[in-house]
């Protein structure tokens, strides 16, 4: 009997992350931003939570959703790419979905796009079928094609799809990028993005049913906390109130200001001190516009928790 992630009672989270790769590193830093330690095991495969009664599993990243799927782990931290593929994989054989993204984490962030050879001028509908595109996400290549009602031949490989072309295994590939500096080193030409990916916080499709619950609330909670913070930092100034119309448009991204009376300046037409919140990178450029348009004393602080 499959077991579910609904059947399986623990009073313990169990999440999933990459043991070495890509993702490794960033997902570990985003759990201890938001506050989880660990105590390793020996083997290094499991960590055991020390300060919130959250475990980590570290396994290759595509046995993540795998794992969620059969209770294993709770949740999991793997690239958008791997999870959809295995999810359309799931559909087309008539399996219930069994995991879903409830987050998107904002590291891991890549495409998955055509490598086309470099003379052909790209017209899937017309140029595509009958040809052989190697990948290995046949899955989503296969819903891209059938949405589009192209016949092509897809060659599924496990890696350095990019080579296949040359190897005369494919006409062209299918294949995960960041830059398609891969790609174009192998004589192709990266083109239509058939998926923008990056990694997403996986659990079960639905929610939990015993303690869990309010473990994976209070973690979801941190996790919004420390990805909302991420770039957001506390601006603060002085400026004549006359002014400040303008300023506030140089700052698209700031949360509604804080504005405060300067001593000796009541009679509301004096100088004030503002501090708002900025999501947006804080460059010395937007600080020089700022100063330029009458703010003084400009500012930048670092945020370090935010409970919303
Ligand atoms: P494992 O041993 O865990 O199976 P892997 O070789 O499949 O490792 P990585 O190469 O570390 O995994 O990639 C993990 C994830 O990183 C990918 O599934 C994807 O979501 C993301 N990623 C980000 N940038 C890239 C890129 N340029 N190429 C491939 N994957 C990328
Ligand atoms: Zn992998």
């Amino acid at each position: 009997m499959q077991r579910t992630s609904a059947a399986t009672e623990r009073d313990r989270l169990r999440i999933a992350i990459q043991k070495s790769g890509r993702l490794s590193e960033p997902a570990l830093a985003l759990l201890a931003a938001a506050g989880l330690s660990w105590q390793e095991s020996r083997d290094k495969l499991f960590y055991y939570g020390e300060s919130l009664p959250v475990d980590l599993l570290l396994v290759r990243d595509d046995d993540i959703p795998g794992l969620i799927a059969d209770g294993v782990c709770d949740l999991g931290m793997v690239g958008r790419n791997v999870l959809l593929e295995q999810s359309y994989e799931r559909e087309s054989r008539g399996a219930p979905p069994a995991f879903r993204e409830w987050r998107a984490l904002g590291f891991g962030r890549c495409r998955l796009m055509f490598g086309i050879p470099a003379e052909w001028t790209w017209a899937p509908e017309t140029q595509l079928p009958g040809k052989r595109i190697a990948t290995s996400y046949p899955a989503l290549l296969a819903r891209w094609l059938s949405d589009r009602g192209i016949p092509a031949d897809v060659v599924t490989m496990s890696g350095s799809v990019e080579i296949a072309p040359r190897l005369g295994q494919a006409d062209l590939v299918c294949d995960l990028v960041s830059s398609g500096a891969t790609l174009v080193a192998n004589g192709l030409k990266p083109i239509e993005v058939v998926l923008d990916s990056e990694a997403v916080l996986a659990g079960p499709a639905d929610g939990f049913s015993d303690v869990r619950a309010g473990i994976a609330d209070l973690l979801l909670r941190r996790l919004d906390g420390v990805m909302k913070i991420r770039d957001s930092k506390l601006l603060m100034f002085q400026a004549s109130r006359a002014v400040l119309p303008g300023l506030m448009q140089l700052l698209p991204d700031a949360e509604p200001p804080t504005v405060m009376a300067l001593d000796g300046h009541h009679d509301g037409t004096g100088d004030v001190a503002l501090q708002a919140l900025c999501h947006g990178v804080m460059t010395w450029q937007r600080l020089e516009d700022l100063k330029r348009a009458g703010a003084r004393g400009l500012m930048v602080l670092p945020v370090e928790r935010m409970l919303a």
